[in-house]
């Protein structure tokens, strides 16, 4: 099995570490011929402006939205923010998952925290076991799902912060910097 990581921008190192860490081959993604052999990719968190310039200068937007159409992809903060359809600002966007997405919904950079989420789609495994640890940096809330869309974990006061759309998936926040991961895993799993 071989994954992408889109590496134009942010917190991409970090995925390809947890990911070969669980036994996968990783290959970075910086242009479009990049894509042909993988099985999945994950987009990572960074700045969804920055990601979604530099993929339309480098002309992966096209391709990334016919691999999105295929095979798993996975966005993290960032990430889901450039999956999303809607998200009321203009800057370059996937627009593949059926989500309206809110950017910096929790405030400044100065606002950003952690939180023990319950994601039950994850179960325990590799020794991890109960609710999740859960890093929001300048995080992206999901605001509304369309129908397909199935919620994967809230907040406690309910605002949704991980979804699934059949092979697609969107965080609100980095499953990649800590050292739990079981989030990996079932990305993993989802690809077999
Ligand atoms: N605030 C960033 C954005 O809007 C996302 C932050 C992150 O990926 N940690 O693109």
């Amino acid at each position: 099995m071989k994954i992408g990581v889109l590496a134009l921008q942010g917190a991409f190192i970090e995925h390809q570490k947890i990911l070969e860490k669980l036994g996968a081959k990783v290959a970075q993604v910086r242009l479009p011929e990049h894509l042909i052999d993988l099985d999945g990719l994950i987009i990572p968190g960074g700045e969804s402006t920055t990601i979604g310039k530099m993929a339309e200068e480098y002309g992966l937007l096209e391709p990334l939205q016919q691999f999105g159409k295929q095979k798993p992809l996975w966005g993290t903060c960032a990430g889901a923010i450039f999956l999303a359809k809607n998200i009321g600002l203009h800057q370059p966007l996937l627009g593949l998952m059926d989500i309206t997405v809110e950017r910096n919904a929790f405030g400044r950079q100065i606002d950003s925290f952690e939180a023990e989420l319950s994601i039950p789609c994850l179960g325990s495994s590799n020794g991890y076991t109960g609710l999740f640890p859960a890093v929001f940096i300048r995080a992206p809330l999901i605001n509304d799902v369309g129908e397909g869309v199935e919620v994967l974990s809230k907040l406690t006061d309910g605002r949704i912060v991980a979804v699934r759309q059949g092979h697609l998936l969107a965080t609100s926040f980095h499953p990649e910097l800590t050292g739990d991961t079981r989030f990996h895993k079932y990305f993993l799993e989802l690809i077999k």
